[in-house]
C-alpha cells in the first residue's frame, strides 16, 4: 500500500524513511527530480497545482499527505470526497494566513501576540499606534523560516518594512521579548488516538531553527501547552502530526505559529523518542495504533545550515547521528542535522558543545 506525498523534501523524505520498516511504500510529487524524497522512493514530476498529476499520486495512494504546508490546498480539495487526505485541508489552509491563524488560536483560546491585518501604509500606521513598537510586519502567505518580515523598531523603519512586503497582504504583531521559544508536537489518529511529544526548547538564528533542545520547560508549561494542541486537534478532527510554536515570556505562553506537518522541532524524536514524529504521522493517518512519544534520555537537535561539516569530523562525537539530506549546499538552506541522545542534561550540553563548535567552523 502506497501514501502519496505532496512535496518532496527532507521531510518527506524522512517520512518514507520511517514508513519502510511498516512494510508501506510512498509515491512523490514534487517540481524536480532532484529532491531528498526522490532518492529514496518514486515521485512525479510537476506544479503542486497540476490536476492531471494530482489525480494520478491519488489513484495510486490510498491517503496523500503533504510534507510541506505551501501546496496548494484548491488543488487539493479539487481531488473530492473519495481521495482521503490527512492532515485536514481545513488545518493546511489555516496555517497558509498568518490572519486565519492568529483568528484560529483566538477562537480556540490559545493566547497569542496582538496583531492587526495590514494591507496599506494607512492601515500599518494605525496598527503600529494600536499595537505599538517594536514589533514584526509579516507577509500573511508563504512566510516560512523568517522570510517575509521586518521589525519596526522606530516609525521611521515604517516605509522601509512596507517596501519590502512589495504590496503583499501582510500582518502586524507586537514584538515579544521572550525568555525562550518552545514548541508542542502531538499526533491524532483517524481514530481519535492522541498522543503527545515532550515540549522542544528552540534556539532560532536569522529566523532559523538552529538548536533544539529536549525535554525542556517545567512540568506546568508542558500541560498547558499540550492543553493548547489538544483543543487543536479536536478542533479539526485532525489526523496526523501537528505543530504548535510558542513564545514563553515571564512563564506564560503566547502562541507564534502552527504547523500540520511533522516539524524541523520534531526530528529528535527519531532517535531520542520510542517512536519518531514521521513514524506517528504514518501511524496516525492510516489508522493504526500510535506509538509511546516517551522521550529515551535528553536529546539535543542541531541544524546544518548552508554548508556541511565534515563527515568524519561529526561521526568522532561519540553517539552522534548524522542525517545528511543529499541536498546541494546554499546560504540558509538546511542540508541536514545531527542529534545528541544522552543520559542527563549536563553529559548532552557536553557534546553539544563540543558539536555546536564543529558547526560553527563549518558554516
Ligand atoms: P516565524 O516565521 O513567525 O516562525 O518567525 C521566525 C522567528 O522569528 C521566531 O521563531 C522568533 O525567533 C522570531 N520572531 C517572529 N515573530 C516574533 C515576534 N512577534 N516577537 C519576537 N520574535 C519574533
Amino acid at each position: 500500500m502506497t501514501v502519496g506525498i505532496v512535496g518532496a523534501g527532507q521531510l518527506g523524505r524522512m517520512l518514507a524513511l520511517a514508513g519502510y520498516p511498516l512494510g508501506q511504500d510512498f509515491l512523490f510529487l514534487d517540481r524536480t527530480d532532484d529532491t531528498p524524497g526522490a532518492k529514496v522512493a518514486p515521485s512525479l514530476r510537476g506544479e503542486f497545482t497540476d490536476r492531471r498529476l494530482l489525480r494520478e499520486l491519488a489513484r495510486r495512494s490510498e491517503v496523500i499527505t503533504f510534507d510541506w504546508e505551501n501546496v496548494s490546498v484548491e488543488s487539493l480539495a479539487a481531488l473530492g470526497r473519495r481521495t482521503r487526505i490527512a492532515p485536514p485541508l481545513a488545518a493546511l489552509a489555516a496555517s497558509q494566513d498568518r490572519l486565519s491563524e492568529k483568528r484560529l488560536f483566538d477562537r480556540l483560546g490559545i493566547p497569542t501576540t496582538r496583531y492587526a491585518a495590514v494591507d496599506s501604509r494607512a492601515s500599518l500606521l494605525r496598527a503600529v499606534k494600536r499595537i505599538g513598537l517594536p514589533g514584526v510586519l509579516k507577509t500573511r502567505r508563504m512566510g516560512y523560516d523568517g522570510k517575509g518580515q521586518s521589525v519596526l523598531r522606530r516609525l521611521d523603519d515604517l516605509d522601509a518594512a512596507l517596501a519590502t512586503m512589495g504590496g503583499q497582504p501582510a500582518i502586524y504583531e507586537e514584538f515579544v521579548p521572550f525568555d525562550f521559544e518552545v514548541s508542542i508536537i502531538g499526533a491524532r489518529s483517524t481514530r481519535g488516538e492522541v498522543a503527545i511529544y515532550p515540549l522542544n526548547g528552540n534556539v532560532h538564528r536569522d529566523g532559523i531553527l538552529r538548536v533544539t533542545r529536549s525535554p525542556h520547560g517545567t512540568a506546568a508549561l508542558q500541560r498547558r501547552a499540550a492543553g493548547h494542541l489538544r483543543r487543536m486537534l479536536g478542533h479539526f478532527d485532525y489526523a496526523g502530526i501537528l505543530n504548535i510554536e510558542f513564545f514563553v515570556r515571564r512563564g506564560r505562553l503566547v502562541a507564534n505559529e502552527t504547523a500540520p506537518r511533522v516539524h524541523n522541532s520534531g526530528h529528535w524524536t527519531i532517535e531520542g523518542a520510542e517512536t519518531s514524529q514521521f513514524e506517528n504521522h504514518l501511524r496516525a493517518i492510516l489508522g493504526l495504533p500510535l506509538g509511546s512519544t516517551a522521550a529515551r534520555g535528553h536529546a539535543a537537535m542541531v541544524n546544518l545550515i548552508g554548508t556541511m561539516p565534515g563527515r568524519e569530523a561529526l561521526l568522532a562525537i561519540p553517539g552522534l547521528h548524522l542525517h545528511d539530506y543529499a541536498k546541494a549546499p546554499r546560504p540558509g538552506r538546511k542540508l541536514g542535522h545531527c542529534t545528541l541522545v544522552a543520559a542527563n542534561p549536563a553529559a548532552r550540553e557536553r557534546r553539544l558543545r563540543r558539536l555546536l563548535r564543529l558547526v560553527d567552523r563549518g558554516a
